[in-house]
């Protein structure tokens, strides 16, 4: 019956600080609200700039982002691996990409010379890796390798938190097809996989034509959360449904489809995701080939596909909170739920003694997918409004405060959900009842 330590909050590795106490970040340095309340509430903590720690509760949120991907990529035959992040910069030099990326890069030596950067993306080392186990048979393919991993970019201005970083996590997979037409199938395959998983986290998205830039190919869409404060600028057409980042249109007002000025809308986006049909840009350099069915050796076609996981974190607390409450999407909040007991000392303390732990063993008995999703507020010495007033700025979708009435003969507790702006009084029942509906 008695509950974890690691769920009791006064044990959660949680700094509550106001980034005007923070000696290590200037006021310049903060420039996104989801920045400024994930170090506040203890979320994310600054190291140098553009990189940043990931605190108990902000790994517990990225382990449920991860789990959502891996069951999406399992459904399409998916699988995990991880690349090193040091990679030969030969490799980016046959491709091209060591002078077109340049600067961004993340460059170094070893004691012997030899050249090395840390990657900011993986389509080279994919490519290599194949080329060296070449010639594979056609049998062996299509073949859809992912990884989830930290990437390194030198970004000219690091900043908005996780969502723009120097080092950043990003989950990034790398398809290869005998031909080119099975290259475009497994492409929609992986997209109709990104859309699930972005219709899992709940948040508005667009899926929108995208540019290759340096990273080449014939065919790419990004993935877009609306948010004003979007680096990117989304154009929407609702004449004929277009829809593109206006990098790719050459003429921002007209519709590079349907030629229409008047039903051109252009708004903010944060691109959380992008996938590239790339063909054979990199295997061909790299030489990834296979043996056909007719015995000779081809080229194979590759896709690839990007999603900023440390980026989607803070794009969804960004889009969700408001200046001074941070929101979570249900399924990637660090908790779902938190019980409040009464003050220590209270009357009503001692009348609902050991209440609380038996009503968060009913919830986790209860509903399956609170499991290691509620916590307690076992800060006791504080009062309840305190307390309250906390678990309204973190943002855990449902406060439940044991109080005068829990201490009746018919036990009512007070349910706050801050989803659905309700405050309630409901027997326990009644309370399983409604989580479980609303969850
Ligand atoms: P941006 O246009 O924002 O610079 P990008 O087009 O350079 O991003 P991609 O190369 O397409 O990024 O990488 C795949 C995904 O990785 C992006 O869609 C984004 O979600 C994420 N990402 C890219 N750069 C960063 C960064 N500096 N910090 C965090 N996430 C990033
Ligand atoms: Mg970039
Ligand atoms: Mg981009
Ligand atoms: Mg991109």
């Amino acid at each position: 019956m008695s509950i974890t330590a690691r769920h009791c909050l006064s044990k959660i590795f949680q700094p509550i600080t106001a980034t005007s106490k923070n000696s290590k970040i200037t006021r310049q340095q903060v420039t996104s609200k989801s920045q400024r309340l994930m170090l506040e509430l203890g979320i994310i903590q600054q190291s140098i700039p553009g990189c940043f720690h990931l605190l108990p509760l902000g790994v517990k949120s990225l382990d449920k982002l991860i789990k959502i991907i891996d069951n999406e990529m399992f459904k399409i035959g998916g699988q995990k691996v991880l690349f090193p992040t040091l990679t030969n910069s030969k490799l980016w030099n046959e491709s091209g990409r060591l002078k077109e990326v340049g600067t961004e890069l993340f460059q170094l030596q070893d004691r012997h010379n030899h050249h090395y950067i840390l990657s900011p993306t993986h389509e080279e080392v994919a490519s290599e890796m194949l080329s060296i186990l070449a010639p594979l048979s056609y049998r062996n393919f299509p073949l859809k390798l992912y990884q989830i991993s930290s990437k390194f970019r030198d970004e000219i201005k690091p900043r908005f938190g996780l969502m723009r970083g120097r080092e950043f996590i990003m989950k990034d997979m790398y398809s290869f097809d005998t031909d080119i037409e099975s290259a475009k199938k497994t492409y929609e395959e992986v997209c109709n996989s990104y859309e699930n998983i972005f219709n899992t986290i709940g948040i508005g998205y667009a899926k929108v034509l995208g540019s290759s830039g340096s990273m080449g190919g014939s065919l790419s869409h990004e993935y877009q959360f609306k948010a004003p404060i979007g680096e990117d600028n989304v154009l929407y057409c609702s004449s004929c449904q277009y829809s593109a980042n206006i990098e790719v249109c050459e003429d921002h007002q007209k519709c590079p489809n349907c030629g229409d000025e008047k039903n051109i809308n252009i708004q903010c986006g944060i691109e959380v995701g992008h996938t590239f049909l790339l063909g054979d840009k990199y295997s061909k350099p790299l030489k990834s080939t296979f043996i056909a069915k007719d015995s000779k050796p081809e080229v194979l076609q590759m896709g690839s596909y990007g999603l900023g996981i440390s980026r989607i974190l803070a794009a969804s607390v960004e889009v969700l909170s408001s200046e001074t409450e941070m929101r979570w999407p249900s399924v990637l909040a660090p908790y779902n739920v938190i019980i409040l007991p009464p003050k220590k000392g209270s009357a009503e303390s001692l009348q609902t003694e050991g209440m609380p732990e038996k009503l968060y063993s009913n919830l986790e008995e209860k509903i399956p997918g609170l499991k290691n999703n509620i916590l307690m507020d076992d800060r006791t010495s504080l009062t309840l409004g305190k307390r309250l007033l906390d678990a309204k700025r973190v943002g855990y979708q449902f406060t439940i405060i044991i109080n005068k009435k829990s201490a009746e003969e018919n036990p009512l507790f007070e349910l706050i959900d801050i989803k659905n702006n309700k405050q309630l009084y409901l027997s326990k029942e009644a309370l399983c009842d409604y989580i479980q509906q609303n969850f």
